[in-house]
């Protein structure tokens, strides 16, 4: 895991140790020596991580994470605040600055590299996710991108595991009411309980008195439930050894006692945001990948993925010599049901014309939605007479129920269905389209409401 991190301080020998410290971590760093110029790096590079001093003449570090955080071009970097003082005064101003998260100076390499390696985690989601926003925005999802902007870390669903009831309820206390908190004190029992509650973030005491914190941890990481759940470590300050131990079996964060408030509403908010990104990259995944695909309205292929299937399904056939049918199906007189009941009702019908056409066919038939009104139906291995077999079917189930569009409405709706086999002698998917076409015109021409095949 590497990362390009802005190391921000007007004191050089404070920006060359944290350099030194993160480079010999196979970090990529970048420097900066007052707030001005922080800007002006974050704007000419690709910036992960900024580590941003909070007291610098001029323009201080409140100020340069408020205006980062003010900016769309920015406002998702991860700031770390290091403040002089461990004051809680300096927190809170961090917070409502938009800072990400807090360390004292000077920060130990521990605490440094467990801070920076949870933000890189968090930034490559954020990235990922922002990537697919973009892309999912081309084939006009917004959906992804609203879901990006509404990301954040309130309410979450906190478990907190502690078999001493008092300090628990303490550690409850500092997070109520921002957040959902259950407590555990039988770790034992943690399979049991979690199952369907949500959890997005678990904090594990590491002074139980009958438990080990880390068997805790490492059975969480097995759980499939909780596997990719985030777990921060309550740690005393004797605890280091294990805490590294700890992060090396996948622990994503610790807290060191005694617990400042900001400190831990930082620390938690973070984990919250990455579970909610890691679900969200989840869904927009799933959905670019089904809305490439499928057709919205009805839930039959798109064009797209007809064009793209057609093709390989030809080749095949002619390669296997295998017969190929391919139906064209057009709506009769849909204008006029737009016309004269709205649009709302036809799309009413349509749907329900997706839902009939594919009750009729079998699972391997190939059923896509071509265009408004038109169709297109693929069946391999099948024959002429059976295509319009098939074809009639269609047409008939169509024609002899009367379409119910809510409770009132009934329409009589037909179709006009086109029937044409591959050329097993070679054939393109715009050749045998065009022939089906011929035929649906011909069905048209007519007089509707009929399978005509092509018998060219
Ligand atoms: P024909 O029997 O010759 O096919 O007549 P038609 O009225 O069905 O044909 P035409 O191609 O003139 O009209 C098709 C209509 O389909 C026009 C358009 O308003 C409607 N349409 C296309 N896509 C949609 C859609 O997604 N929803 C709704 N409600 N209507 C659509
Ligand atoms: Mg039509
Ligand atoms: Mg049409």
């Amino acid at each position: 895991m590497t990362a390009r991190i802005l190391v921000v301080d007007d004191i050089p020998t404070n920006v060359k140790l944290l350099d030194a410290r993160l480079t010999s971590e196979y970090f990529d760093v970048l420097t900066a020596f007052s707030g001005a110029e922080a800007l002006e790096v974050c704007a000419s590079n690709n910036v992960d991580i900024i580590l941003l001093d909070v007291m610098m003449p001029g323009m201080d570090g409140f100020e340069v994470c408020r205006r980062l955080k003010a900016n769309p071009a920015t406002h998702h970097i991860p700031v770390i605040m290091v403040t002089a003082l461990d004051q809680p005064s300096d927190r809170i101003k961090g917070l409502e600055a938009g800072a990400d998260d807090f360390l004292t100076k000077p920060p130990d390499d521990m605490q440094l590299l467990a801070r920076v390696k949870s933000l890189v985690r968090l930034k490559m989601l954020t990235d990922e996710l922002r990537s697919r926003a973009r892309t999912g925005r081309e084939i006009a999802d917004e959906e992804a991108m609203l879901a990006l902007g509404n990301i954040n870390s309130e309410n979450g669903r906190i478990l907190v595991i502690d078999d001493n009831e008092r300090s628990a309820g303490r550690l409850s206390e500092l997070l109520v009411p921002g957040h959902h908190v259950d407590i555990i004190t039988d770790p034992v029992s943690v399979a049991m309980n979690i199952a369907d509650k949500d959890y997005e973030v678990v904090l594990v005491s590491m002074n139980m008195a009958d438990f080990d914190p880390l068997r805790v941890c490492s059975q969480l990481r097995t759980l499939e439930q909780t596997r990719n759940l985030p777990i921060i470590l309550i740690a005393d300050e004797g605890d280091r050894p294990k805490v590294v131990r700890g992060l090396e079996l996948g622990v994503n964060d610790f807290i060191v006692r005694p617990i400042e408030k900001h400190e831990l509403a930082a620390r938690v908010g973070t984990q919250i945001r990455r579970h909610r990104y890691g679900i969200a990259l989840r869904d927009s995944v799933n959905n670019t990948m089904a809305m490439a695909v499928i057709d919205e309205l009805t839930g039959l292929y798109n064009r797209r993925y007809f064009e793209r299937h057609v093709a390989l399904m030809l080749e095949k056939a002619v390669e296997q010599e295998r017969e190929l049918a391919l139906v064209m199906l057009d709506i009769d007189y849909f204008k006029p049901v737009n016309d004269t009941h709205g649009h709302t009702v036809g799309d009413q019908v349509l749907k329900e014309f997706a839902q009939r056409l594919k009750r009729s066919l079998r699972g391997i038939d190939l059923a896509c939605r071509y265009g408004g009104e038109e169709f297109v139906v693929l069946m391999p291995d099948t024959s002429l007479a059976k295509a319009q077999n098939v074809a009639e079917r269609v047409r008939r189930t169509i024609a002899e129920t009367p379409f119910q569009v809510g409770r009132e409405l009934l329409l009589d709706i037909t179709v006009s269905l086109g029937v044409a086999m591959a050329n097993q002698q070679g054939d393109t998917p715009e050749a045998l389209l065009k022939r089906a076409d011929m035929a649906l015109y011909r069905a048209k021409d007519q007089g509707r409401n009929q399978v005509v095949f092509d018998a060219a």
